[in-house]
């Protein structure tokens, strides 16, 4: 999902990252939380991915999620054109087949899913509540990994691969970060940048 539209309201940087850091900080599922959260993320400025939620994010200190991959390795990928018009919206993470996959946090394995262009793909909801990450073209899970399984940070998901539209032996993690609006479209929110967030 795009925002593609600038926002009027004035709402101050300040006001709005202690809103954020509030609003990722809740313990309670997103249902319960009610149409507050809603609000609030229909006033997020169309630069979501260089403020304040890419802060609230760094802070967590996630962890890059290819073993044996440092943060000064990644590329920023995440505005490069794909076909039919689309947006990478994630990173690609190069590394040999069958490196270990890990999970860059504490959360729920919320769906496992076999997409034409992402593969054996699947998608962690972090303890936050709100904010889904996305490990995709991968190999195959890791034993033990299914869906509504807790996972904690570091923890062996799956193995890099070259499933879905990846080009056969390009064996890479696409790795994407989004804030959801609704944990049951466990697909859609709103892009965050992982580049942003793992460097
Ligand atoms: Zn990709």
């Amino acid at each position: 999902m795009h925002i593609t539209h600038r926002f009027s309201i004035p709402v101050s940087p300040r006001a709005l990252a202690g809103a954020f850091a509030a609003l990722l900080a809740l313990d309670a599922p997103a249902a319960a939380q009610g149409t507050a959260q809603m609000a609030l993320l229909t006033t997020l400025p169309v630069s979501l991915n260089r403020g304040s939620v890419v802060e609230t994010l760094r802070a967590r200190n996630l962890l890059v999620p290819v073993e044996g991959v440092s943060p000064g390795q990644l590329r920023d990928t995440y505005n490069h054109a794909r076909s039919g018009g689309r947006v990478h919206d994630a990173i690609d993470i190069h590394a040999p087949r069958g490196t270990p996959v890990l999970a860059v946090s504490d959360g729920v394995v919320i769906k496992l899913h076999y997409g034409a262009r992402g593969g054996k793909s699947l998608y962690q909801l972090d303890d936050d509540g709100r904010t889904r990450y996305y490990y995709a073209h991968l190999d195959r899970y890791a034993p033990g990994v299914h869906q509504g399984v807790r996972v904690t940070r570091g923890q062996v998901i799956g193995y890099v691969g070259d499933t879905g539209n990846a080009q056969p032996g390009d064996y890479h993690l696409h790795f994407a970060i989004a804030i959801l609006n609704n944990v049951s479209r466990w697909w859609g929110g709103t892009n965050v940048n992982p580049y942003d967030v793992l460097r």
